[in-house]
């Protein structure tokens, strides 16, 4: 029996063509994709189109989109062998990480994939984006399970553990790096997977479950030297706020200056979730400095070395279970999809 692979459309640059007349950029029946990529007809395995989504551009995407994903993937997942899903590049680190969380007990892949330029534009990155998101939906092991049973994002030759991506570049075709995690899987002539670090399928996995209730009461602050004590006061006194991911300097740095530990104090006395995650692109926060000891100290969390994608989604889902305070740091302080080294 063909393996069954279901491709969801969510819209992007992937999914535009230039109309013949005049030029501009619309979004592509997505019926006709097959017209557009015959090489999805010889991959020898059976794809169904999903475009019950009104294609946005991921600027646009919102917790409620992540929902009805979520839906669809849960709706459909005793159907299929594997789920590509067609993303526009600019939020896809930020759906694909809350997706890893939402979707609990995965056993099947979910890859994301999306291009820099248009599908219907000659020198597209998309056409072999998506036929290898498709071919590695696809891909099974020795064993006959599924490769990658997790979610994932393909681009330009590299497939990543969702929660550990980024996209770093608004230029090259090459838009996503993973700094703190090996790449699942490197494509060459052959598809080269990097079994030690895909996450561990069993026959055993109790059946998908999904959450789609997330928290949107948190906020990304970003230190910068010259911060006044007013605009942290002000953001952290938001009404209603629960949650925080703060973006400190290198390791996990922050001024030491009695105001700033005195307003996170106030803050995480309030009972807001602070989560410290570093500005850098690569590695993460210890406490190593002053600073950073001190924030241990007025309770705030670590986020190790997770990007801050995966930390804002995270905190979302994790906030979303309406859990004790307890309950909440202890969930916080583990990895719960592999999105924090250990
Ligand atoms: N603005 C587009 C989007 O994220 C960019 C892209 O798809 O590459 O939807």
């Amino acid at each position: 029996m063909a393996t069954k692979i279901l491709m969801i459309y969510t819209g992007g640059t992937i999914g535009m063509v230039s109309d013949p007349v005049t030029g501009a950029l619309k979004p592509l029946n997505f019926r006709e994709i097959e017209s557009e990529i015959p090489a999805l007809r010889r991959l020898g395995v059976e794809i169904d189109y999903h475009e019950d989504f009104t294609p946005i551009d991921s600027s646009d995407v919102t917790p409620a989109e992540w929902a009805r994903l979520a839906e669809t993937l849960r709706d459909n997942y005793a159907l299929y062998d594997g789920f590509v899903v067609l993303h526009g590049t600019d939020t896809m680190a930020y759906t694909a990480s809350a997706l890893s969380f939402m979707l609990e007990n995965l056993a099947k892949p979910v890859v994301f994939t999306g291009s820099q330029i248009p599908i219907g534009v000659l020198r597209t990155d998309g056409r072999e984006n998506l036929v290898t998101a498709v071919e590695i939906a696809a891909a099974h092991n020795s064993s006959g399970g599924p490769m990658v049973p997790e979610v994932s994002i393909y681009f330009q030759n590299r497939l990543f553990r969702a929660n550990r991506t980024t996209k770093w570049s608004a230029e090259q075709l090459n838009a996503f790096t993973s700094e703190n995690y090996p790449p699942l899987a490197e494509v060459g002539v052959t598809i080269h997977y990097n079994l030690a670090a895909i996450a561990a399928g069993s026959p055993n996995t109790p059946p998908l479950e999904i959450s789609t209730t997330l928290n949107t009461d948190v906020a990304l602050i970003r230190l910068f030297p010259g911060m006044e004590p007013r605009v942290l006061e002000a953001a952290l006194n938001i009404e209603g706020l629960r949650g925080v991911v703060m973006q400190t300097y290198g390791a996990g740095n922050t001024p030491t200056a009695d105001w700033f530990f005195d307003a996170l104090r106030r803050a995480i006395s309030r009972g807001t979730v602070i989560v410290n995650v570093t500005q850098c692109i690569a590695g993460g926060v210890h406490p190593i400095y002053e600073s950073g000891v001190r924030l241990a100290g007025v309770g705030v969390t670590s986020g190790g070395d997770m990007t801050p994608e995966a930390a804002i989604t995270r905190l979302m889902y994790v906030l979303g279970r309406e859990l004790s305070p307890a309950e909440t740091r202890s969930l916080l302080a583990g990895s719960l999809r592999g999105e924090m080294t250990l």
